[in-house]
């Protein structure tokens, strides 16, 4: 019997909601949707070109709208720049009242978007209707919350102007919800490109947006495909760019953006773990895993889509899998009582369709349940729920990302394999652990590398939490806080920073050392000279010579990286408390160098002596100040809608490459060096254009109890070409500082870390003032962690 034949149900009996509303709605448009801009509908400029936008369910054609072009794109941007001028003005609670009458309206047409979802999308409505749905209405409502707390809760920021928001297709509404609540929110206008495959909802939205009398140009829609999605990101008109999709089209829209001094932040694809350990609730986690990969037909990024279960209870595991797979129906996505929808679209069905039969031709064995098939399925993408067992971590549907109702399921004997396996990914989105026994589930959690991890429980979200991903899942966050600071930037006085000359002290004094002394480097907790035997000079700010410094090549960078891989393991293992012990440590030693340190800033720079010295103790202070966070920032607790604990911790990011500021030299230098390894990360650091100081600290790290390998400290000649090799060459390291002044470095830096989506921080050319850290507090320990949300069940 095949899974497309429908065994005879004697309990099952259809439950269609009523499409008419929607079908009203869809014919009171029937000459086709246009843009969104200004607020009002507006006929596209320069094209006839329509875009089909079908049910997947039936392949009936719903709807007509534009693609957009580059005349719709700019007078988008334009009223949304026009706009910003008054809503970036208005109170936190103007703000608020507009969000929550938007939130309102929501909850008030509720069918009807619950509807227009799901004949969009093909997904079940009973999904769209109590999932979707409530979802979207807590972000508007949370965020019009945020808006009145937005000055108390981040007094030193400001929105950022016109932002550009690109969304996927397989939860149009709720990320749309997403991404303009927390716009909104902070003050910014929007310009939104909908996917072309799912635009309806969006188009309702706009009409809320008319309803509630959202200021003109606020938010603006633009449809269209992909090519009108280029438009958006490389306009220059648009300050940040949010974007949720693809991982493919993430790198691309990383290397569009490099170098435009954008703010980016990106939710890419997954390959989730569910991991269930011996003695955990057999049937809950069965519910769990069929939530997990069966939730909108497996059209999620977050998918629990590798079930990794401990070898001792996976045949129990996977017969009570099969026999709950088998009371699972796909049908019309209308009819209340079916499990799974249609695939979105005929280019996903093949994809599904494809890594399926190359499961099969790979060796993997495949189940699907008899009978699950209903008639209606015979006009739409409908794909059977799927597993396969006899899979090997190296198989392609281990690795890649399906994005449809498919299980692949490994076992392991340890709970080491089972880290081992789920970290065994390029993505890091999410997971899921299943244990009863608490201390397990913790350990597990805290070692899988993933943005949520969800202990007994699966698929929970909520607009206080952060949602975001590591590795090739992308970066940045969506709700919570940092989701906030997203969609901030800093004010003026923190940025642009460059010390202004100062005639009235007195004039540097250069006194020439006593000894010649030969500079070494610090790789792995020793010094070490430069590996080739070259060296080039470095001149004072007079012109006359100041030392010699060993060239940096290549193996120098690698022993560095190695070294500092290596060191990560033990150092994020420490308590805050010890690492801030080794920070204050390090302080007393500087000041203990001070002499030496200040006059080679002097000389260095040609800066006064009281300029020096404002630097020196700048920098101690700097010290102090992030010891004091390495045992604060621990993370948050959120309050959400469901009974459900939710910590977010903020977890090192690993091995950061940061390229020191030039302006600063000892300061530039210590403050993110500090900032960064008091968050549990280990560093390689590049000294600017003043090399001397960075070669000041290096005696001061060996002596102030810094485990070898957590600060590694290199000066090459050309630290801009070093950067952008350390940036794009080395894997290990999961994050770039650049804090250099070269906008084309910045640049370059942006484009090489597309290819594994690595994390980085540019300066685009302009300095921060480090003098400032409390100012800076927020962005640079936002850059120095990476947040994760693990969701307990607690309480009723
Ligand atoms: P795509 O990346 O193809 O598309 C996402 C959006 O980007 C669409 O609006 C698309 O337009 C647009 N787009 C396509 N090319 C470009 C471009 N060059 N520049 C700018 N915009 C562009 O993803 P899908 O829509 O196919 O969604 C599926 C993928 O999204 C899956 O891999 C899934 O993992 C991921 N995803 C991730 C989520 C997360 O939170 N991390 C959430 C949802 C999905 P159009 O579609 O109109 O051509």
């Amino acid at each position: 019997m095949t899974a497309r034949t429908r065994v005879a149900d004697p309990v099952f009996t259809e439950s269609i909601e009523d499409p008419k509303s929607a079908f009203d709605w869809l014919a009171s448009h029937v000459a086709g949707f246009d843009h969104f801009i200004d607020g009002k509908f507006q006929t596209p400029s320069g094209t006839t070109d329509r875009i089909e936008v079908k049910n997947p369910a039936t392949g009936q054609v719903l709807a007509t709208i534009p693609r957009g072009t580059q005349q719709d794109v700019d007078a988008a941007v334009e009223a949304a720049t026009r706009a910003f001028q008054t809503w970036s003005k208005l109170s936190g609670f103007e703000r608020a009242k507009y969000i929550y009458a938007i939130a309102r309206s929501i909850r008030e047409q509720a069918r009807l978007f619950a509807l227009l979802e799901t004949l969009d999308n093909g997904k079940p409505i009973r999904e769209s209707r109590d999932a979707d749905i409530p979802l979207v209405v807590r972000h508007f409502e949370h965020h019009a919350g945020r808006a009145q707390t937005l000055r108390a809760d981040h007094p030193n920021k400001k929105p950022i102007g016109v932002v550009g928001q690109v969304i996927p297709w397989n939860f149009s509404l709720l990320m749309a919800a997403w991404k303009l609540g927390v716009a909104l929110a902070t003050g910014n206008t929007v310009v939104l490109k909908t996917a072309d495959l799912t635009p309806l909802t969006g188009m309702l939205l706009a009409e809320i947006f008319i309803d509630v009398g959202l200021p003109a140009g606020v938010v603006n829609i633009v449809n269209g495909d992909g090519s009108t999605g280029d438009m958006l990101v490389r306009h220059s008109g648009v300050g940040k760019i949010a974007f949720t999709g693809s991982t493919p089209v993430g790198k691309k829209i990383r290397v569009a953006t490099a170098g435009s001094g954008k703010g980016l932040t990106m939710e890419a694809g997954g390959k989730s773990p569910f991991i269930v350990c011996e003695g955990a609730d057999l049937h809950g986690a069965v519910e769990g895993i069929i939530n997990g990969i069966f939730f909108n037909k497996g059209e999620v990024c977050c998918a629990g889509s590798r079930l990794l279960v401990q070898e001792s209870i996976a045949p129990e595991l996977i017969a009570l899998l099969k026999k709950r797979m088998s009371r699972l129906r796909v049908g019309n996505p209308l009819d209340k009582t079916i499990d799974i929808g249609a695939m979105n679209s005929q280019t996903q069905f093949d994809k599904v369709t494809r890594l399926i039969a190359c499961g099969e031709e790979e060796g993997c064995t495949k189940w699907q349940p008899d009978g699950c098939m209903l008639d209606s399925t015979a006009n739409g993408f409908f794909i059977a729920p799927t597993i396969f067992t006899n899979v090997s971590p190296t198989s392609t549907i281990a690795r890649e990302e399906i994005f449809g109702p498919v299980l692949v399921i490994m076992t392991f004997r340890e709970v080491d394999e089972a880290v081992e396996l789920a970290n065994n990914t390029r993505y890091g989105l999410a997971a899921s652990v299943w244990s009863q026994c608490m201390d397990v589930a913790f350990d597990i959690a805290s070692r899988l590398e993933a943005g949520t991890v969800w202990i007994n429980c699966t698929n929970e979200f909520d607009a206080a939490v952060e949602f975001g991903g590591r590795r090739e899942s992308g970066w940045g966050s969506e709700g919570g806080d940092r989701g906030m600071l997203a969609y901030l930037t800093d004010a003026e006085a923190i940025r642009d920073y460059a010390r202004k000359p100062d005639p009235a002290d007195e004039a540097p004094v250069f006194d020439p050392p006593l000894l010649h002394r030969t500079r070494r480097i610090v790789a792995g907790g020793a010094l070490k000279r430069p590996d080739a035997d070259r060296c080039y000079r470095l001149l004072a700010a007079d012109g006359t010579f100041l030392c010699n410094v060993g060239e940096v090549n290549r193996k120098d960078v690698r022993n560095a990286v190695e070294a500092a891989a290596k060191a990560l393991l033990g150092w994020r293992g420490k308590t805050g408390h010890n690492r801030a012990q080794i920070l204050r440590f390090f302080a007393e030693n500087l000041c203990d160098a001070r002499h030496n340190i200040v006059e080679n800033l002097r000389r260095q720079t040609g800066i006064s002596l009281r300029q020096a010295n404002e630097e020196f103790n700048a920098s101690i202070e700097a010290l102090f100040w992030w010891a004091a966070y390495a045992d604060r920032n621990a993370g948050t607790v959120s309050r959400v809608c469901a009974p459900r604990l939710v910590t977010t911790l903020c977890e090192p990011i690993g091995v950061i490459g940061i390229r020191a500021c030039d302006e600063l030299p000892l300061l530039g230098f210590v403050s993110p060096m500090a900032a960064a390894i008091a968050q549990g990360n280990t560093v390689v650091i590049l000294a600017g254009k003043h090399a001397l100081t960075a070669l000041d600290i290096v005696p001061i790290t060996l002596c102030s109890d810094v485990p070898p390998g957590v600060i590694n400290i290199l000066t090459p000649q050309d630290s801009n070409k070093a950067a952008i090799m350390l940036a794009g060459k080395y894997d290990d390291v999961s994050a770039f500082w650049y804090l250099g002044r070269s906008w084309d470095t910045s640049r370059q830096i942006e484009i090489v870390s597309a290819d594994i989506l690595k994390r980085t921080w540019v300066s685009g050319g302009v300095s921060l003032n480090w003098f400032d850290h409390e100012s800076l507090s927020g962005r640079v320990l936002t850059e120095a962690t990476n947040p994760k949300a693990i969701w307990v069940p607690f309480g009723a």
